[in-house]
């Protein structure tokens, strides 16, 4: 799929880790970078929570700038403790006031069940405290993460608060409707 001369092959024809291409593209980028003199505020007060399926290219997605938003991803982008925790700054700390979810069509974990927990278990000789998140319904699992957002003790602005399922072929969001 890749076009651009930075393909996988490239990397293991150079030998180079991925971790040096990325270091090297920053010194290309630091290079063009000028300080744009911003706040830690993001301009639109908005915080975004993804998913972090490397498909979904938030800014581009969404017409977002250097500086609009708080970006928060996970696997699932689904509303954890620690997800809270960085909603929580964002808005007490940051000022945003708006939550933008975004699951997506085709996600990974539409493949896991909590078995996976077990299995993880079973392999290293401990379960982990954290749940696998997964899931059948995006849509519902869009729900539930409002849901967990709205009855959050810690997020004080819970009014404008919306879901959205991003179709990873045709790159159109459809909104989740928190009633249905
Ligand atoms: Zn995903």
């Amino acid at each position: 799929m890749s076009t651009s001369a930075h393909s996988s092959t490239d990397v293991v024809r150079t030998g180079e880790s991925v971790t040096d291409r990325l270091v090297e593209a920053n010194r290309r980028y630091a290079t063009e970078f000028a300080d744009p003199g911003m706040d830690a505020r993001p301009v639109l007060k908005v915080a975004v929570v993804a998913c972090m399926d490397a498909r979904i290219d938030l800014h581009a997605a969404l017409g977002l700038e250097l500086g609009d938003c708080h970006t928060i991803r996970n696997a699932g982008g689904v509303v954890t403790d620690d997800v809270i925790r960085s909603l929580t700054i964002s808005q007490r700390a940051l000022g945003t006031r708006s939550i933008v979810l975004v699951h997506h069509t085709g996600c990974g974990l539409e493949s896991l069940t909590e078995g996976f927990r077990d299995e993880l278990e079973q392999e290293v000789g401990q379960r982990p405290t954290w749940a696998v998140e997964a899931f059948r319904d995006v849509d519902q699992d869009v729900r539930q993460s409002m849901q967990r957002l709205r009855t959050s003790p810690f997020v004080p602005h819970t009014d404008d608060i919306r879901g959205f399922v991003f179709d990873v072929k045709t790159g159109l969001l459809r909104e989740i409707d928190p009633a249905d």
